[in-house]
């Protein structure tokens, strides 16, 4: 069924640029990784005709990462874009409207709820599933804004290509930055891992992957301090054993960086009706994905700052869809 459609401006009058159409929905859902499609799959075998925006990133962090070896289901692994894409497939086939689309503005002050699509577009939903998931961090040096493209990256599968016969560094010791490190080292000459402290964060199978592979080399207790380098970076400025009697400063020569420590939860134009935690995750209650608005409810690494995996992503998806439609029930 098709969502109901209203004009809340009148047809005669001239455009001031833009579209100001309204649309209304039962169950919008903004985001496009498991938690977003999962959520779609539900929510549309409900019947609640979910739309979906799929934000910037469609299928989300998953599209840039290589391998999947631990969601259940794909015995042999899967890549990931793959796999958000079969995601996608199954949310379309039981009739989720999948939009490419970035809610700009959100208004959860009464009811229905309001979401501003692309700076133009309201959607008027009875139900709103957030599932915006997290962006990547980066250190924060003026040096990754000056070589940002030039050198500077934020995500290996995207960009790994261009660095083919190179040396390149990865700043981070977790799962990701171990992930990407071994998959640059496919394409690199050598790989430095740079970490701040002297042991990894990373799963053991993870680390396991790193030290088995000849061309990286790990450089424990060290931070990135400065990049240097004229038309792109050529080289990284490095702090040996910070704040220790011992600190020194270590140059390296490489010709990509590459930020893999950590994510921030995309809840910026939520926080203002939200609860949210320190770092910006929205809160939910305890067992369940609802916020503090009625009829809106979190799911994905948007609210779990803890486990963010796919397969959790995915569950609370599916809890966002239930919660959505017993919600709807209970009106
Ligand atoms: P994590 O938060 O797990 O790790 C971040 C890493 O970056 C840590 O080593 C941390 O150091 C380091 N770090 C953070 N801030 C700085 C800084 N300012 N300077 C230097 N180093 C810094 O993030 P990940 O993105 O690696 O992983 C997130 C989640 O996703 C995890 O749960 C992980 O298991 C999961 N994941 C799973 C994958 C898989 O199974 N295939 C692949 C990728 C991620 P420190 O340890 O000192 O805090």
């Amino acid at each position: 069924m098709e969502p109901i459609k209203t004009m809340n401006i009148n047809d005669d009058e001239p455009s001031h640029g833009g579209s100001q159409e309204t649309e209304k929905v039962r169950c919008l859902i903004i985001g496009s990784g498991p938690a977003g499609y999962t959520a779609a799959i539900y929510a549309s075998r409900a019947n609640l005709n979910p739309v979906l925006y799929t934000g910037m990133e469609m299928g989300g962090q998953l599209t840039t990462t290589t391998e999947v070896e631990n969601y259940p289901g794909y015995p042999d692994g899967v890549t990931g874009p793959q796999m958000m894409e079969d995601f996608k497939k199954q949310a379309e086939r039981f009739g989720t409207d999948v939009r490419f689309g970035i809610a700009t503005k959100v208004d959860f002050s009464g009811r229905p709820h309001k979401v501003i699509i692309d700076d133009k577009k309201t959607i008027e939903a009875d139900t709103v599933i957030l599932a915006t998931g997290a962006t990547a961090k980066y250190l924060g040096l003026e040096a990754e804004k000056k070589y940002a493209g030039m050198g500077v990256s934020a995500c290996a599968t995207c960009d790994g290509f261009f660095y083919k016969g190179k040396d390149v560094a990865v700043v981070g010791g977790g799962d990701t930055a171990c992930e990407e490190a071994t998959y640059l080292a496919g394409l690199a000459n050598k790989v430095y891992m740079i970490v701040r402290r002297d042991v990894f964060r990373a799963s053991k199978a993870m680390q396991e992957r790193v030290f088995k592979t000849k061309n990286i080399e790990i450089l424990w207790k060290h931070q990135a301090v400065d990049l240097f380098g004229k038309d792109g970076v050529e080289g990284a400025v490095l702090v040996k054993n910070k704040g220790e009697e011992n600190e020194e400063e270590v140059r390296i020569r490489i010709d990509g960086f590459f930020l893999a420590i950590g994510h921030t939860p995309n809840s910026d134009i939520f926080k203002v009706f939200l609860d949210t935690d320190d770092v910006g995750y929205v809160r939910t209650s305890p067992g369940t994905t609802k916020t503090r608005v009625p009829g809106v409810f979190a799911c994905g690494d948007l609210q779990d700052s803890h486990y963010r995996q796919a397969v959790t992503a995915a569950g609370t998806g599916c809890m966002a869809a239930i919660d959505a439609e017993r919600w709807l029930a209970e009106q």
